[in-house]
């Protein structure tokens, strides 16, 4: 039986599925427990909700009568260069593997629900429901139960033979079906991905700080960033692999034989100024289907504007001033921080930096220039 639900569901592109009973074990309730008392989770309000918090407590709850939950993952291809080279490509964007191509949710949702249909030919008719990412699921938890992988120092799963370059999705089911093994944790004494974090996110091990980790940053925060943490985001423009790249059970992951999320190429280290030039129509056109489509092109070229600030070239003077006109207070707050961090000569820059902040009305977009006024002129 569980044999035929593994070939399912390898038919479907899932090609780790194992089984599980509803329950999170203790030490993962007391990490989200921690994680919600310290405020990790920022402005993701809906996670201390009481309900849904209470929900990834609890996953019987998310479905009457439910028996098992099938934890699957669907592998997509790892980043085509290495760490240095991702911090090296100047003038360049560095997008996390996973949204190189297609949206997942929407494609491993299809695939989950007709995996389901499946099911039903197979176990007969019981009620199922799918999850993938957006509901109230702690899918890690799940996943190490069911002997899918460990939940990782850097809170992701890691399976011993695939690495981490995966993503999760879940199947609750009323069908009683036989679990598989919990899986033991392969840590051990290392601490690569703590060490690594641009951020220092990771604050203990199993532990991520949204607030300061780039993946929340980029996609989720959709505010101003703060200023200390501008200057370590290097030129990571939507999501953040390093924790990944660096972590020793991903250092022989190849790519799947067919990689469902179809990664495009533009997608690869794509060059800044022509993100930065998309109006609102081209941006949709640009990450049609795409997961960045989602975040919405002014949290994305806010952090373009962070990644010009970073990269420093004197080239990006004149997109970033094109920037200052932008209808968005918060574009053209990171666009003027992205001005004062570019090497010319800073009297070159000032005319244009003070005319822009005795211009500027919205009074978040000025307090964060004045900010950003101020520690050029410490620097000078
Ligand atoms: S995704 Fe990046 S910022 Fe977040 S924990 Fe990993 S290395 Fe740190
Ligand atoms: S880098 Fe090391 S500590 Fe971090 S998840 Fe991988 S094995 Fe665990």
């Amino acid at each position: 039986m569980k044999e035929g639900i593994r070939k399912l569901a390898a038919s479907y592109g899932f090609e780790l599925c194992y089984i599980t009973r509803p329950v999170i074990d203790a030490r993962f309730i007391e990490r989200f427990n921690g994680w919600l008392e310290h405020g990790y989770y920022g402005t993701m309000d809906w996670m201390r909700e009481d309900v849904r918090a209470h929900r990834r407590r609890h996953p019987a709850e998310m479905l009457a009568g439910v028996q098992s939950v099938i934890s699957v993952a669907m592998r997509y291809t790892p980043p085509g260069y290495t760490l240095p080279e991702a911090c090296a490509a100047q003038g360049r964007g560095v997008i996390a593997g996973y949204a190189h191509g297609d949206d997942y949710h929407d494609i491993m949702k299809k695939r989950l629900k007709a995996l389901a249909r499946d099911l039903d030919d197979l176990l007969g008719k019981h009620d199922q429901r799918v999850f993938v990412d957006t509901a109230p699921v702690l899918e890690h938890a799940l996943a190490e139960r069911a002997g899918l992988g460990w939940q990782g120092k850097h809170s992701l799963t890691i399976n011993r033979h695939l690495g981490s370059w995966f993503l999760l999705g879940e199947l609750f089911t009323t069908a009683a079906l036989e679990p598989d093994e919990t899986a033991g944790n392969h840590c051990g004494s290392c601490a690569a991905c703590m060490d690594i974090c641009p951020t220092q996110a990771i604050v203990e091990p199993y532990i991520v700080d949204a607030r300061r980790c780039i993946s929340y940053l980029t996609i989720e925060y959709k505010g101003f960033i703060a200023h200390e943490l501008r200057p370590l985001m290097g030129n990571h423009i939507y999501g953040c692999d390093d924790c990944q790249m660096v972590c020793p059970w991903n250092r022989h992951a190849t790519a799947p034989a067919h990689d469902f999320l179809a990664p495009r190429g533009e997608n690869i280290l794509p060059g800044l100024a022509s993100l930065l030039a998309l109006d609102e129509d081209a941006f949709r056109a640009r990450f049609r289907k795409s997961p960045i489509r989602r975040t919405g092109r002014t949290a994305m070229l806010r952090n373009v504007c962070i990644a010009m600030g970073n990269d420093g070239d004197a080239r990006w003077l004149e997109p970033l001033s094109a920037t200052l006109e932008e209808p968005s207070p918060l574009l053209r707050a990171h666009a003027f921080w992205a001005l004062t961090r570019l090497h010319m000569e800073k009297h070159m820059l000032m005319p244009l930096l003070e005319r822009s902040l005795a211009q500027e009305k919205d009074k978040q977009a000025h307090e964060d220039m004045t900010v950003s006024m101020r520690q050029i002129k410490e620097n000078v």
